[in-house]
Formats: structure tokens, C-alpha cells, sequence
């Protein structure tokens, strides 16, 4: 139970950080990977890719594909339906983050 309710709000974590970055840049799987690692995401590619299609599919994203040292590689941007979600996410996270750390 308490498991669940800690994946459920991790993986919406990584939804408003991917299109955070993917609002800024394009962004690819594995180099997410990384990125959430940094901040202390692990993340199995089988997790993350679902995740970046999904929001493809709920056409936050949009997917270019790029062929890179021989591979296909899919780049993911912001849509603007994206980046309005982004900002309306924000002003949430931040009135949430107000109320818990009294800022
Ligand atoms: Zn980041």
C-alpha cells in the first residue's frame, strides 16, 4: 500500500521533470535515465520508455526520430499543450511546496 502511493507520486515526479527538460531541449531515454539518476530517480528503461510514450500518446511530447552513429535514436520535445501542463503543474508544486516547508 504504501509502496504503491510511493511509485505513484515518483512517477509523476518524472513526468513534470521530463517535460521540464523536454520544454527546454530535446531530450532521448537514456540520457533521461541519467538525469533522473542524478537526482536519485533509478529508472529501468522499461519504465521510463512506457512513460515517455505515454506522454507522446497524451500528446504532451512529440517524438523526432534521429539517426545517430547508426541507431535510431527518438528525441522528445515539449508540445505546447506540454508546456501549458508544465505551468499549470508548477503553480500547484509550488503552492504545495509552500505548505509543506513553510516558504
Ligand atoms: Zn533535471
Amino acid at each position: 500500500m504504501n509502496n504503491t502511493i510511493i511509485r505513484d507520486v515518483m512517477l509523476s515526479f518524472v513526468r513534470v521533470h521530463i517535460l521540464h527538460h523536454a520544454a527546454r531541449e530535446a531530450v532521448f531515454g537514456l540520457a533521461m535515465i541519467e538525469e533522473l539518476r542524478r537526482h536519485g530517480y533509478d529508472l529501468s528503461p522499461g519504465t521510463l520508455y512506457p512513460t515517455l510514450h505515454g506522454m507522446e500518446q497524451s500528446g504532451l511530447l512529440k517524438c523526432k526520430h534521429e539517426v545517430v552513429a547508426g541507431k535510431v535514436r527518438k528525441y522528445y520535445t515539449a508540445t505546447a499543450k506540454g508546456r501549458r501542463t508544465l505551468d499549470e503543474l508548477k503553480g500547484k508544486i509550488k503552492e504545495l511546496f509552500g505548505e509543506l516547508f513553510d516558504a
